[in-house]
């Protein structure tokens, strides 16, 4: 269960999150949607502890993320104790992120090993399995330049799931990559979401929220406008900036 409540987040004098709250419930699919600039990526980093919050909190599975409770006061934790926790929360950014100088399997293997101990071999079987599961099992040597985009996509997908995370983020997964390319990351994301792992995704693809997502989060300026299932929000949106952004987008 990751739970965001009354989160502000400033830059200077711009507030970019303006009091949000967002729950997604385990096996549950949320997909995020607003224009540019509305505090998307912002959020995501907010949940990951990349960027800290002004006001409000967030957790996961009832874990605060980022801070300690003392009593009333909250500290900040160390970071190595925000590592372990970024570990159960991963994240697929827009641009790979892949360590340019290690392999497909490397990749995937590094952060349960160097971060959660896990032991090697048999942290290495199960990157096997999670390579073939992203369609790469004929790639585990391969290093990121030998790939195609969509290819070190899924590889940075494989790599977010080796540590076992409890939700996983994607921002804007799909936009960096050539057309031809978008359907075979989708695809895998979307095995994961009938799977049941639990996921925020950041994305203008549509089709991919009217198929796979429980519910549909419409942001503007650093509020959420409106959420509901799918049907709702795309089909029959309350708001005018919700339903000026789709008459954008579709
Ligand atoms: P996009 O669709 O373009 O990715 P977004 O909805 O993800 O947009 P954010 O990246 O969250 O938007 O940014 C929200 C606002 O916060 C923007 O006005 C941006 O310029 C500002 N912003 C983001 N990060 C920082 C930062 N580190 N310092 C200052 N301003 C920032
Ligand atoms: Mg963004």
């Amino acid at each position: 269960l990751v739970e965001v409540r009354g989160v502000h987040k400033s830059y200077g004098t711009l507030e970019v999150l303006a009091g949000i709250d967002l729950v997604v419930r385990p096996g549950e699919v949320t997909v995020i949607l607003g224009p540019s600039g509305s505090g998307k990526s912002t959020l995501l980093r907010v949940i990951n502890h990349l960027e800290k919050v002004d006001r409000g909190f967030v957790a996961v599975d009832g874990d605060l993320i980022g801070y300690s409770r003392w009593g009333d006061t909250l500290r900040e934790l160390k970071e190595k104790d925000i590592l372990v926790q970024r570990t159960r929360i991963g994240f697929v950014f827009q641009g790979f992120n892949l360590f340019p100088h290690l392999t497909a399997l490397e990749n995937v293997v590094e952060a349960p090993v160097s971060a959660q101990g896990r032991p090697r071999a048999e942290v290495e079987a199960e990157a096997r399995e999670l390579l073939a599961r992203v369609g790469l099992a004929d790639k585990v040597d391969a290093r990121p330049r030998q790939l195609s985009g969509g290819q070190q996509q899924r590889v940075a997908i494989a790599r977010a799931l080796a540590t076992r995370p409890r939700v996983l983020l994607f921002d804007e997964p799909t936009s960096a990559l050539d057309p031809e390319l978008v359907g075979e990351v989708l695809d895998v994301i979307k095995d994961l979401a009938h799977g049941g792992t639990t996921m925020l995704v950041v994305t203008h693809e549509i089709g991919f929220a009217r198929e796979v997502a429980d519910t549909v989060v419409f942001m503007d300026a650093g509020r959420v406008v409106e959420q509901g299932p799918p049907t709702q929000v795309l089909d029959a949106p309350r708001h005018d900036r919700t339903k000026a952004f789709l008459d954008k987008v579709l």
